[in-house]
């Protein structure tokens, strides 16, 4: 059975939430300790947006926690409880050693005309940039300080390993295996002409490769991280790496594959 500190997130519908009182009273009853400050365990209870969410109010103490969840609605990524098999985790919680299970996160910076750090952010699934005017998203792509190659289209979106069956996949990206220390870029509907050309296929970086991307028109900049989307006036660097300091941490049951859970998601669902 685990030790320590716990939290309970839920989203905010009757089956989350029910689960999560009888979540609660079990951890309460097998001597574990609420707290929502600084737990050592946090339960997400609900889909993959409120694993997201439940991420980013953790994200400064992102190494000393680590997640489980539990889905409620059709699509579960992050999770292998569902609903209706839920109280399942009560016995495998007394009876089994959990695995742990890393996987990577991207840092971004975001810099503005005089230099100023606007926005320092980690994501665990994508970040995406374009342009909030409706007008094309253009910009300048370095890997590693080398000019890669000019966009202009609606958009560019770097993903994490985990994010690559999110919105990655649906722009037509790779599935990519969660712990793998790599990030993809992934272009939004590019226009390609003689004078914005890219290569067109996703681009797989390595957790050493650095990834700048410097606006060609500076002001009406859209940035999404996860499920949080900013506007900025001006935004002139764009600067994303695999985040080197932070990983987050599921605690795993059950031996359920990545590639059984992309089967169950995407297939069928035997
Ligand atoms: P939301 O309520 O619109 O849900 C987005 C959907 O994405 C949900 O079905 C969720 O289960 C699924 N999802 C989220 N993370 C996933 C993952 N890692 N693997 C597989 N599916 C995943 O929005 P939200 O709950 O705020 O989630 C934000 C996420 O929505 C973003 O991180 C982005 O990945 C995704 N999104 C997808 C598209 C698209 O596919 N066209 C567009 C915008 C955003």
């Amino acid at each position: 059975m685990l030790k320590g500190k716990f939290s309970i997130e839920v989203r905010d519908d009757e089956t989350s939430c029910k689960i999560g009182l009888k979540l609660r009273d079990f951890l309460l009853a097998n001597e574990m300790v609420e707290d929502k400050e600084t737990p050592d365990y946090v339960f997400a209870i609900g889909g993959d947006g409120t694993v997201l969410r439940t991420f980013s109010k953790y994200i400064d103490i992102i190494d000393s926690v680590k997640f489980l969840s539990i889905h409620t609605g059709h699509l579960g990524f992050y999770t292998d409880y569902s609903a209706k098999d839920f109280e399942k985790i009560f016995f495998d919680m007394l009876a089994l050693e959990p695995k742990v299970e890393q996987y990577p996160l991207l840092r971004l910076k975001a810099y503005c005309k005089d230099g100023k750090l606007i926005a320092d952010s980690y994501s665990l699934n994508e970040i995406t940039v374009n342009s909030h005017s409706g007008s094309t998203y253009a910009a300048k792509v370095f890997i590693n300080g080398e000019h890669f190659e000019n966009f202009r289209g609606d958009g560019l979106c770097i993903s994490t390993p985990t994010g690559s069956t999110a919105y990655n996949k649906s722009l037509g990206g790779a599935v990519i295996h969660p712990q793998m220390d790599l990030y993809q870029i992934t272009e939004i509907a590019a226009l390609n002409n003689l004078v914005y050309r890219t290569l067109g296929n996703s681009i797989i970086l390595s957790k050493e490769d650095e990834l700048i991307i410097k606006p060609l028109k500076l002001d009406n900049h859209r940035i999404s991280v996860d499920f949080r989307t900013f506007n900025y006036d001006t935004v002139s660097k764009l600067y994303i790496t695999l985040a080197k300091d932070k990983k987050i941490s599921f605690i795993r049951y059950n031996d359920v594959s990545f590639w059984k859970r992309v089967k169950r998601s995407f297939i069928e669902n035997e």
